[in-house]
Formats: structure tokens, sequence, C-alpha cells
């Protein structure tokens, strides 16, 4: 088992990139580190498709809002890269924020309009913009063949797909299915905040989408029965204060009035004061098999 190569540098990964290229098809794993098995599922998707794999740590100051979780957010380098290790990743790219943005707030950003501004992005305002501006920067600095995303974050893998077609990206965007607890919370980096109580308390959305799913299964095809059913069984918990609970195009993430052509379920919420997001893609094929 070799360590991967760490690469701070965006003209040695560039390089390096560039080398591997030569050799085979190059996979990019983006992620903002404290890895869990969610992350993990995108690099085993990704080991078994490309030749050679990049995952890169970066905790994205501009997709952060003023008063979100960017400090506190969970940092766990060391076991990070021993869970890299094992999954034989061939490089970690991990730039600092000076690298990343020398220019500061003066840089150039990439702003996917009105699918941007839907579903988390009405609420974390400037965040898709964060997240397209960073990733556009990391497409050109490893040069994927694929890029590797979770469909934990349908919004965002909604944006990043019109990003790559507006602007002629060369390279797949893999979307992988999300990786659940046993008990059905979907994983995610921010379940370290919440305390056992809310843990138990969060399950509500799994419930909620759970429900709605089924009831979708049985015959309803009404976007809205399905969203008062989510709705209601949200109401059930108290402690989970809703942001959101939408049926609607996976592609414009607009409102739709029937699910026979596929939808996506989504729900936003904050148990204690950490803002949680979970979703159900109908039909679930879109993405490839992964992991
Ligand atoms: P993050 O580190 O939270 O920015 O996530 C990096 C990538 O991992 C994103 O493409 C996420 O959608 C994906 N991801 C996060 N949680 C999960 C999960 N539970 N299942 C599948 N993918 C996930």
């Amino acid at each position: 088992m070799s360590n991967p190569e760490l690469i701070a540098s965006i003209a040695t990964m560039q390089e390096a990139s560039r080398r591997a290229k030569q050799r085979g098809t190059l996979a990019l794993v983006p992620t903002m580190g404290a890895l869990h098995d969610g992350h993990l599922s995108l690099v085993r998707a990704a080991r078994a498709a490309c030749d050679a794999v990049i995952v890169s740590i970066f905790v994205n100051p501009m997709q952060f809002g003023p008063n979100e979780d960017f400090e506190r957010y969970p940092r766990s380098l060391d076991s990070d890269l021993e869970f890299l290790k094992r999954e034989q990743v061939d490089f970690v790219f991990l730039p600092d924020k000076a690298e990343m943005f020398p220019a500061g707030d003066t840089g150039t950003l990439v702003e996917v309009p009105q699918i941007g501004n839907r579903l988390d992005g009405a609420f974390r305002l400037g965040h898709f913009r964060g997240v397209a501006t960073v990733v556009a920067k990391l497409f050109h600095i490893t040069l994927p063949d694929m890029a590797f995303f979770g469909q934990k974050d349908a919004a965002q893998v909604a944006v990043l797909r019109a990003m790559v077609r507006d602007l002629n990206f060369p390279l797949k965007l893999i979307v992988c299915p999300t990786v659940r607890e046993p008990d059905g919370l979907a994983m995610s980096s921010r379940n370290r905040y919440l305390t056992s109580n809310e843990r138990a308390q969060s399950l509500v959305l799994y419930r909620a989408l759970s429900q709605a799913h089924s009831e979708a299964h049985s015959g309803i095809r009404n976007a809205g029965k399905l969203r008062d059913t989510m709705m209601r069984v949200m109401q059930d918990e108290p402690a989970a204060e809703m942001e959101y609970v939408e049926v609607v195009d996976p592609d414009t993430l607009l409102p739709i009035e029937d699910v026979s052509e596929g939808a996506l379920l989504a729900i936003a919420a904050r148990v204690g004061g950490t803002r949680l997001i979970d979703n159900v893609l109908m039909p679930p094929a879109r993405s490839v098999q992964c992991g």
C-alpha cells in the first residue's frame, strides 16, 4: 500500500495531472475533508472507473456565509489521509486559502443563475457561487476525465451539471447514490455536531422522505400530496426546524405538479444548530452504479 502523493501547490498539481493523463484516465473527487463512508464510496467509484485518482481536500471559505460554520467545520486531516491511503488514492490535493484565492474577494466568480438560487441556494445566499467557482478552479487545476459527486447534495449536482454543460468542461460528471447509516440517516461531516438526542431527532428527515417515497411507489403521482406527507411527518418532530420541503425537477430544481416523469424529493432542516439536508431521487437510476 503506497502513500498518496500530497500536493499543496496548483502548479505542481497541474503538472502531476498532465503526467498522469499521459498514462491513462484521471478521476477527481472534490471534498472538504472530515471524510466518512459517503466520501469513500465516491473514491471507490473513481478508483473503479479511472486509472488514477485525485482527492481534493479544501474547506472552501467562499461557499460559507458570514454566519455559517466555516471556523468550526470539522477538520481531521490525519485520519482522512489514513483512509485515502487505504483506498489507494494516487494524489491528495490540499491547497490552502491563499493558494486557491490569491486575489481574495476580488477574483473571478462563476455564477449559475436561477438554479443556483433554488433550494439550498435560496437559504444560503452566495453558496453555489462559491461552490461553482471553486469546482471550476479544481477542474482546471486537476484536468480530470471524470469528476465524482454525491447525490446527497442534489442541488449542488444540478448546479454543477449546468456549469459543466454551459462552460463546456471536457469531463464526465458522475453522481453516486447517498450513503446512509444503518438507521437511514444520510452520512454527513456535520453529523459530528449532533448530540445523541439530536442524532435521534434528525432521523425525521429520512422518515419523511421514506414515507413520501413509498406513497409514490404505491401510485400517488401528485407532487402536492407527497409534499403534504413530508410536511406532516416533519411537523411531528418539533426539534426539527424546517427550511424547505420540496418536490422539484432534479435538473431545474423548479417545483413540479406530477412525479410521473421523475422527481427530486428534498428536505433541509435544522436540528439543534445543525443544518441537515437529505433527498430521494425518483427514479433513482439516473446515477451510475457506484461503490
Ligand atoms: P463535502 O466534503 O461535504 O463537500 O462532500 C464531498 C462530496 O461527497 C460531495 O460530492 C458530496 O455530495 C459527497 N457526499 C457527502 N456525503 C455523502 C453521502 N452520505 N453519500 C454520498 N456522497 C456524499
